[in-house]
């Protein structure tokens, strides 16, 4: 029996438990050591030497996989001065096969305390015999300020504390078996969804929540260690939600233009019985403010009527009399209230609802956006017996599950086409990264994928028509409120985009999308980057102008403006309001278009 000391050290501490020979993760006294030191917010990292399979594993090779371990060890934990310890098995049990101990409180032989430094001259094994090099993951953790600290976990404690913030109480073993498979494969699939923070995922709901692991999360993590979801053999792009309230939901009804594969059907689940029932009554008021802070416009919210609804049942299209734009989606809906007012209230987007004197009264089944695996869905599941692995095909039907942990190589497949050839650094484990970095806010993010390759594509066409080099590296922030644009650009919400310090800063994307402006403005302010440096020192006009005309170049002039007043810089550098901007944005067009047709490069418009 280990000695738990009776103070912890405050600095966090990961064990990595290698097992011996004929034993694997998840053996009883993996099991055990697990469950105590949980008890104590220790986490157990027990890599798989059975892998790729137990008849081309030798000692050899595990010994080998140990100094690279330690190696591993060090370089992830002793350089940010956190403290390590290896619990090795004893190298009498490692030779000849010994029963697992039949009570978990004595484990026998006692297992060695060491702590190993790393071999100068430890090989490195091959990566095509033994891929799993330890994975880790770069967590954001956000603070009170609002600013990220970033933690380097290795993946199996990764998923054991997230297992712990997304799971539901109480949750049979198999239930959370399947979330952790999900979880680490969100984790492998998204890696690049922070790269223009730093680091690969934060601990909030944008990504998934992290919390201390438990001993039940840290056995359900030991028990799939390594096993992710498989799409043509990478990890599948997978969501789960918390109660799909007995319909699951398709992608694009959630996230316009996602695509829907057949592994992420809209299914009726007779599992979560379509709990929990909700109710919510808003006062327009409350409602407007919601839906002004997510980018819509108007005084008074007069009425608020379901005018679609999609397969699944949930509300697809709202009518927003008295606002502009005057539409929403079921989705957008819930996610600018949830923004604003709190996510407590309107639990999902299906619902019904109607207008009481000066409120909205909302009713409505299931909690998130339903798309994928349905936790409480999941656990009921669990509870009838259904193992992990039926689970997973139910809510991921013909996906594959792997047993083997993702290479740097099959990690790379993910990433957008849209990167050019990149140039890595020798020994540079991280793949290959896109040269365009989106920053979507919480519940967009499902937009990821399509907001890209529409940046890339304008990207590419506006180079090509300026006659210009592409930039190599672009960020575009989308923010998650107009206040939270205002305040990071110090430009009001009628803007749109603006440019801060190189990136490109746009308002939320429900607002721009429902507008209709979302792909003009990643345009605007794609052809603002490109033309920067060669429009620098002209009048507003000029580069506002070629903004508005690129971004858009066979958009009509307005009629009857035979020759409109070029707009001076403070028309446009600070508009008093939103129909002072467009005016003067309408002139700037003008003005620009006019020597363009006239012959004039672009680069010489003054
Ligand atoms: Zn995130
Ligand atoms: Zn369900």
């Amino acid at each position: 029996m280990v000695p738990l000391p009776a103070r912890l050290p405050v600095v966090p501490v990961t064990v990595f438990y290698l097992h011996g020979f004929a034993s694997s993760p998840r053996s009883t006294k993996v099991g055990y050591f697990t469950g105590r030191l949980a008890e104590h917010h220790v986490e157990v990292h027990c890599p798989d030497f059975n892998l790729p399979d137990f008849q081309t594993l030798t000692m050899t090779m595990t010994a080998t996989l140990r100094s690279t371990l330690s190696v591993a060890i060090v370089a992830g934990f002793m350089v940010q001065g956190s403290g390590f310890r290896v619990l090795g098995s004893s190298a009498e049990q490692a030779r000849g096969v010994r029963p697992a101990p039949a009570a978990p409180r004595t484990p026998s032989p006692t297992p060695r305390t060491a702590t190993q430094n790393p071999e100068p001259g430890a090989r490195t094994p091959e990566p095509s015999t033994l891929n799993p090099e330890p994975i880790s993951v770069r967590v954001g953790f956000q603070g009170a300020n609002g600013k990220y600290s970033v933690v380097t976990l290795p993946m199996e404690s990764y998923v054991a504390r997230v297992l712990a913030g997304e799971a539901a109480r109480d949750s049979q073993p198999a239930a959370l078996e399947a979330l952790a498979i999900a979880i680490r494969t969100f984790a492998l699939a998204n890696r690049e969804r922070h790269r223009a923070d730093g680091f690969d995922l934060c601990d909030q709901t944008h990504c998934q929540v992290v919390r201390a692991a438990v001993a039940a999360t840290a056995r359900a993590t030991q028990a799939t260690a390594g096993r992710v979801l498989l799409r043509n053999g990478t990890p599948a792009s997978i969501y789960f939600s918390a109660s799909c309230g007995g319909h699951t939901e398709i992608p694009s009804d959630v996230w316009p233009g996602h695509e829907d594969p057949a592994y992420l059907p809209a299914r009726e689940d007779d599992a979560c019985d379509g709990a929990p029932a909700w109710t919510a009554d808003l006062r327009a008021a409350d409602l407007l403010k919601a839906l002004r802070a997510g980018g819509f416009h108007g005084q008074r919210l007069r009425d608020l009527r379901v005018a679609a609804r999609n397969v699944s049942g949930r509300v697809s299209r709202l009518t927003l009399d008295g606002l502009k734009p005057d539409v929403i989606s079921g989705a957008d809906l819930r996610t600018v209230v949830g923004r604003t007012l709190g996510w407590q209230h309107i639990k999902s987007a299906a619902f019904t609802v109607r207008k009481q004197g000066d409120s909205f009264h909302f009713s409505g089944h299931g909690s998130g956006h339903g798309v994928g695996l349905c936790v409480i869905g999941s656990v009921r599941l669990a509870e009838r017996g259904t193992n992990a692995d039926q689970i997973l095909a139910r809510y991921y039907p013909g996906l594959e599950i792997s047993k083997v942990t993702p290479t740097a190589a099959m990690l790379a497949a993910r990433i957008a086409p849209a990167a050019p050839p990149s140039v890595r650094a020798a020994g540079t484990p991280r793949p290959p990264a896109p040269d365009v970095m989106i920053s979507l806010p919480d519940d967009d993010e499902g937009e990821h994928d399509a907001i890209l390759q529409q940046a890339v594509r304008a990207r590419d066409e506006i180079a090509r028509t300026l006659g210009v080099t592409a930039p190599v590296k672009l960020t575009l922030r989308f923010h998650p409120t107009t206040d939270d644009y205002e305040q990071a650009t110090a430009r009001p919400w009628f803007t749109s985009g603006a440019i801060v310090a190189g990136e490109l800063h746009l308002l939320p994307p429900a607002a721009l999308r429902d507008r209709g402006v979302l792909e003009q403005t990643i345009r605007h302010e794609l052809v603002h980057v490109m033309t920067e440096s060669a429009l620098a020192g002209r009048p507003q006009w000029v580069r506002e102008g070629a903004a508005l005309y690129f971004a858009d170049p066979a958009a009509s002039p307005p009629a009857g403006s035979a020759r409109p007043s070029c707009p001076d810089d403070n028309e446009l550098a600070r508009p008093v309001s939103a129909g002072a901007l467009s005016n003067a944005y309408a002139r700037a067009r003008a003005c620009f278009a006019r020597q363009i047709q006239s012959g004039k490069a672009w680069r010489d418009v003054k």
